[in-house]
């Protein structure tokens, strides 16, 4: 332990999980904390995804830390840029800067035994250690391309969205739009009004419900600012109505069916071509997949420079797609708005615990750790949106803050123990795990295929409950849940 007790800690990744695990244990006096980032500027998905239209449809006032409320957030649901300046902010206020390690890409870390310490080795041959590691490098950091024949002989200009190309002009172009995600929803009706041709091709319709934005006004601002407590009933309302749809989503089968009713109007409101609205029209239990929330998609794709295909993709060739029916659609541009490798948690980070088991061969049938947060045999080890703490409807960052919350009192116990490594027991672990996979299994994730599974069907990404119910269970580290093992 070094000095004062006070155990090292580095944390992998600097979005909203790394930052604010590092600000609750500063806050805490916890100093010595390295933050090694891949990239060369700090906001993990908020930085990555610049393509237009880009912003969160969870409102600012609750996607935000509770203890960094933004009075001025210029709209109910802002853009990347903005959710990117916030993120900046905090972290120069934190004084977080001087901790960061920016290109330093992890490779794999390996927890010794018999010093109790991590050994965190970066791509470039750097190796570093520290008592403590907490990965918090996200769900969807990894961009997912389609297993297309063909995918590299196309001979026009291709990108993911979250690799958005910013000088691939898109103007006057024929364009071949693959997904229909959260992430294409936000950029399709950006890019329509200036392509020649945008043809969409869906897999899967998406649910899509209104969205109520509102740019924010400058006496709202004021009002926010010198009433912080205008700022809170905004935030308590948002969370409230999120909790209660949530409720819909394993509870009360009603709520959703009101949603699904919702959204159905929309789609009757804004389609009128019969066609169309058939094809745009789901056959899956809503909230399956994520929910959207849109009211420019549906009209993007009424335009008449606007299709939509719903054969299947069988292959990309030099001059566009191919769908199942023999059809090459010609295109200029292919865009992959097709998601992420969301089940391969940590990937590629390869991380050995104790006896050098490998996490990858504890996490075969599918990811899994207390609440998300500890895996047996992996002491001293934390993970930030770790497996299972994904939400179908609510705040991440809400999530994020009450994890770091029980892991700045994990470090806290090995602060008051020096020489020893905690580690949860198996037991405990498992129990957990057998209860939440009963409670997935009522879930409407279970009828449709997402980013929320895994190759063999295991909800691997979400909280089956509410962002209260998260919070209450973690609010304090059950010391019986855990080992303390003399370290050398
Ligand atoms: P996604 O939700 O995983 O969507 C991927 C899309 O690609 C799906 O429509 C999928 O179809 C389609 N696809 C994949 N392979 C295909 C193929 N071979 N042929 C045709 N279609 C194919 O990805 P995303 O839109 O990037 O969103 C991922 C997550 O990021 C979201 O769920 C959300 O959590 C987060 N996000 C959040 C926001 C926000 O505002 N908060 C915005 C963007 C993203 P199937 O449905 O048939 O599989």
């Amino acid at each position: 332990m070094n000095a004062g007790n006070r155990p090292s800690v580095i944390i992998i990744g600097s979005g909203f999980g790394g930052i604010g695990m590092a600000i609750e244990l500063r806050r805490s006096g916890f100093d010595d904390i390295t933050i090694l980032e891949r990239a060369d500027d700090i906001g993990g998905v908020w930085r990555e995804n610049t393509y237009p239209g880009a912003a969160c449809d969870v409102p600012s006032p609750l996607y935000s830390f509770s203890y960094e409320p933004k009075p001025d957030w210029p709209q109910r649901y802002s853009g990347q840029a903005a959710i990117h300046d916030y993120l900046h902010g905090v972290a120069d206020r934190h004084r977080l800067l001087p901790h960061i390690h920016f290109g330093a890409e992890v490779a794999d870390a390996e927890f010794d035994d018999t010093s109790g310490r991590w050994t965190v080795r970066t791509t470039d041959g750097i190796s570093r250690t520290a008592e403590v590691l907490i990965p918090a490098v996200g769900q969807l950091s990894r961009p997912a391309l389609p297993d297309l024949p063909g995918i590299d002989t196309f001979a026009g200009r291709s990108f993911h969205s979250a690799e958005w190309d910013h000088t691939v002009e898109l103007t006057g172009k024929r364009v071949a739009c693959i997904g229909t995600g959260a992430s294409a929803i936000q950029y399709i009706p950006e890019i329509q009004p200036r392509v020649e041709h945008l043809t969409l091709f869906q897999r899967t319709p998406a649910w899509v419900l209104p969205k109520f934005d509102t740019d924010y006004r400058p006496i709202q601002h004021k009002l926010f600012a010198r009433l912080p407590g205008a700022l809170l009933a905004e935030r308590f309302g948002w969370w409230a109505a999120t909790e209660f749809v949530a409720l819909g989503l394993v509870e009360i089968p009603r709520i959703a069916s009101a949603v699904g009713a919702v959204a159905m109007r929309h789609l009757n409101k804004q389609v009128s071509d019969p066609a169309l609205r058939a094809k745009l029209t789901p056959d899956y239990p809503i909230g399956c997949k994520r929910g959207l929330f849109s009211n420019d998609y549906f009209p993007a794709l009424t335009q008449p420079n606007a299709s939509v295909q719903t054969a299947a993709i069988t292959e990309i060739t030099p001059a566009g797609p191919r769908t199942a029916d023999g059809t090459v659609h010609e295109a200029d541009v292919i865009i992959y708005g097709t998601g992420f490798k969301g089940t391969e948690f940590l990937w590629p980070i390869t991380i050995y615990g104790r006896g050098g088991r490998k996490l990858s061969d504890a996490w075969q049938s599918g990811a899994h750790a207390y609440y998300g947060i500890t895996v047996p045999e992996f002491p001293n080890l934390f993970l930030i949106y770790g497996p299972n703490t994904n939400l179908g409807v609510g705040s991440i960052v809400y999530m994020i803050e009450s994890q770091a919350r029980y892991i700045r009192q994990a470090v806290e116990l090995l602060a008051a123990r020096p020489g020893h490594s905690l580690e949860v027991r198996a037991d405990p672990e498992q129990r957990f795990n057998t209860a939440l996979q009963q409670r997935l299994d009522r879930t409407p994730w279970n009828f449709c295929s997402s980013w929320y599974r895994n190759a063999s069907g295991r909800i691997t990404n979400n909280w089956p409950g509410t962002q209260i119910s998260y919070r209450r269970r973690i609010r304090r580290v059950k010391a019986a849940d855990y080992r303390l093992t003399p370290t050398s």
